[in-house]
């Protein structure tokens, strides 16, 4: 931050004959936040003169130093309105602009800016600028209902955004249906055209308390009581509503300009089930139509995709009420289970892995010491034994830590790399659960890797290059994001920086798209995650490599150096599938259930023709399964175009039809699955073409 104070000789103000101000000559526009002459503090005259800025002013003028994404540094105005920071840029930024990060913190554009800072502008492009959209939707949502729903005595929970759109809970007097779904939808898209702008205000809890209460919401109430003493409350109000909201939120409700009421569904206030069940309406906002259109389109292909469904379809797995959470897998879906840990556990050997096992069971002093009884414990789970408290293992690491600690180790055993493929158990509310993709049991593909500091470079870009080659096995994209140092982060300032350098090398080294978490980091140390694009476009994150400088410390891990004295190793811990249940998810919606070859519960099905054709299957069968294939026989008595089609709902690879024509001459009509047509080919040769095809993972 800089006063300016020229002297009077720089003044230009006899140009613009404005009494009493002076001119500063800048080879750089400066933000400015005043209007000329009138009785603002600053009284600011921008003018532009022989490739010069010009800037007047009557008092001291403060400027501070905002820094851009980009690195580069803007001086403006101390108190101005982030607007008019963009506006200083450009006009037609400040159009696309929502709202922008400040020093890691999302803001309404109408924030005023005191201090240095780091910005950056939010967008459209940006997931915190769509963020900001959406949750602007949930109060239109709120203000449509509230409008439309007068006599139901509606009152308002909460409404937050969410990953691709948002919703609201309503404690209302009446059952809403998809016809009340069109209504509010209509009403809100009245509202965006109101173009009202959402206005925020800071008010006394006393203040927010006694209106919330004349209005009979008793959830804000709640809300308001619940807040730390010390938190401000602020309001938002657009046109004739007014929300309980921490925000931010973009300027105006006419920024939202493509909207979709998706669904209805009960929740329970604060997640609870002691509490009133509520009706939650979700629904998701773009800032265009199109990106709203292919939203949507590419949800039809979602649902068509669902792994719940296709999941019943292909009998993979289920869920039972007798265990909420916690998936059972059917034979087939074990095949895919079976098929991707053989794979896991050959790509890890040829990196230089061992494989450990560590106890689901372990005493409660092991959890103290690893933090986990502190920080982790409304998601573990606990059981007694001879009156001891033991928890069951939410995370592999503590075992893992017992394994190391069990011999002496040199520098010269390290990196050490250690897999586990640990079932783990975590308790996520009822509501969260979500088929295989949020469960309370699973299992991480787990390792933990030992190490000397000076080894954390060329560590990362292994575990990288495993992590790639597993993805493109799948067929699947992928970008990085790392996430550096938060505040309050322990350890020295040296090894973070070593560290987070370290990482960040790698990932240059191996050409890998990345994007920064400024300050996102674990407090233990910097993580690059990996985020996977499926087939339709949308992205899962699944891989992460989360470096650890505190575990160590507090299992006294050492290796001996080589000057024969101890040393503390650093460690990390990744997993590449993350939760072999999850991704199993994932690649059934992926594939649609059409998984490749090598994958396939069922990789083959033969049908004869008819019963005297059985003989001839059944020794095929044979001959295949003895090496190794996944081979049925449909005998059935059905028409064979009838079976034809059911193996193609099963979306079986290979479908093979055999006939007197391919008894005779040892063939079999083969028809690869979802295409039309199908050659007779001799079954070596076919069973050849397959086994190349497994060999290969396709
Ligand atoms: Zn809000
Ligand atoms: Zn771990």
């Amino acid at each position: 931050m800089r006063h300016i104070d020229l002297p009077l000789s720089n003044c230009r103000l006899n140009k613009v004959g404005c009494a009493g101000v002076i001119s500063v000559i800048k080879s750089e526009p400066v933000a400015f936040g005043g209007k000329q002459g009138g009785t603002a503090k600053h009284s600011l005259v921008p003018i532009w003169d022989e490739g010069c800025f010009f800037l007047f002013y009557k008092e001291g003028l403060i400027l501070i130093k905002v820094t851009l994404k980009d690195g580069t540094v803007r001086e403006a105005e101390q108190g101005i309105m982030i607007l008019d920071f963009v506006k200083a840029f450009s006009n037609s930024l400040a159009k696309k602009v929502l709202s922008a990060k400040v020093d890691g913190k999302i803001m309404d554009l109408t924030t005023k800016i005191e201090k240095d800072c780091k910005m950056q502008f939010l967008t459209l492009e940006d997931a915190d600028g769509l963020w900001t959209l959406r949750h602007t939707a949930s109060h239109i949502l709120a203000q449509a209902v509230k409008r439309l729903y007068k006599d139901y005595n509606v009152q308002l929970a909460i409404g937050p955004a969410i990953d691709n759109g948002f919703y609201y809970d309503f404690d209302i007097n009446k059952q809403l249906t998809d016809e009340d779904l069109k209504k509010i939808e209509k009403e809100m898209e009245k509202i965006v055209k109101e173009n009202s702008k959402l206005e925020r205000s800071e008010v006394s809890r006393e203040a927010a308390l006694k209106m919330f209460e004349e209005k009979g919401e008793k959830y804000k109430v709640e809300l308001i009581n619940d807040l730390p003493k010390d938190e401000k409350i602020t309001l938002y109000t657009q046109g004739d509503f007014v929300d309980l909201c921490a925000g931010p939120h973009v300027l105006s409700t006419g920024k939202v300009k493509a909207l979709k009421l998706q669904s209805i569904a009960g929740a329970y206030w604060r997640g609870s089930e002691k509490n009133k069940m509520l009706q939650r309406i979700y629904g998701t906002a773009f800032g265009k139509k199109e990106d709203l259109d292919a939203y949507l389109t590419m949800m039809e292909e979602a649902a068509k995709r669902d792994h719940r469904k296709l999941g019943k379809e292909l009998d993979l797995f289920s869920l039972h009420e007798e265990g909420p959470g916690f998936p059972f897998f059917h034979p087939k879906g074990m095949v895919i289970r079976n098929e991707l840990i053989n794979y896991w556990r050959e790509v890890h050997r040829e990196f230089g892995y061992q494989e450990i096992s560590t106890p689901m069971i372990l005493n409660r002093k092991l959890w103290e010491q690893s933090g986990h009884w502190d920080h982790y414990k409304e998601n573990m789970y606990f059981t007694k034994i001879d009156d001891e408290d033991y928890a069951i293992k939410p995370m592999n690491c503590p075992g893992g830590m017992i394994v190391y600690k069990t011999q002496q180790h040199s520098y010269r055993d390290l990196p050490l790399r250690m897999g586990e493929l640990g079932l783990v158990h975590r308790h996520e509310l009822s509501g969260a659960l979500h088929g295989l993709m949020r469960v309370r049991n699973f299992t991480q593909d787990d390792a933990h890797i030992f190490m000397m500091p000076s080894q954390i470079e060329e560590e990362i870009q292994k575990v990288i290059d495993l992590f790639d080659r597993v993805y493109k096995t799948f067929g699947l994209e992928y970008h990085a994001e790392l996430s550096t140092r938060p505040e309050n982060s322990m350890g020295e300032d040296d090894i973070w920086e070593n560290a987070t350098n370290a990482l960040q090398n790698a990932l240059d080294n191996r050409g890998l798209k990345y994007i920064i978490n400024e300050g996102d980091g674990a407090f233990y140390g910097p993580k690059i995650d990996f985020h996977l694009k499926d087939s339709i476009g949308r992205t899962w994150q699944c891989g992460t490599i989360q470096l650890d400088m505190l575990l160590p410390e507090k299992f006294d891990l050492t290796y001996v150096g080589e000057d024969g004295k101890k040393h503390r190793p650093v460690m990390i811990h990744r997993v590449v599938y993350g939760s072999i249940e999850r991704f199993i998810g994932i690649l059934i919606e992926n594939y649609a259930g059409a998984f490749p070859t090598w994958l396939a519960p069922v990789q083959i099905e033969i049908l004869p023709i008819t019963e005297k054709h059985t003989d001839y299957a059944y020794a095929l069968k044979n001959k295949m399964f003895a090496l190794g294939l996944r081979v049925e026989v449909d005998d059935r008595n059905e028409k064979v175009g009838y079976k034809i089609r059911e193996s193609q709902m099963k979306k079986v690879p290979y479908t093979l039809v055999v006939g007197d024509k391919e008894m005779e001459v040892n063939e079999a009509s083969v028809r690869k699955y979802g295409e039309k047509d199908s050659i007779n080919m001799n079954v070596d040769l076919f069973i050849k073409e397959v086994q190349e095809k497994i060999s290969k993972k396709i």
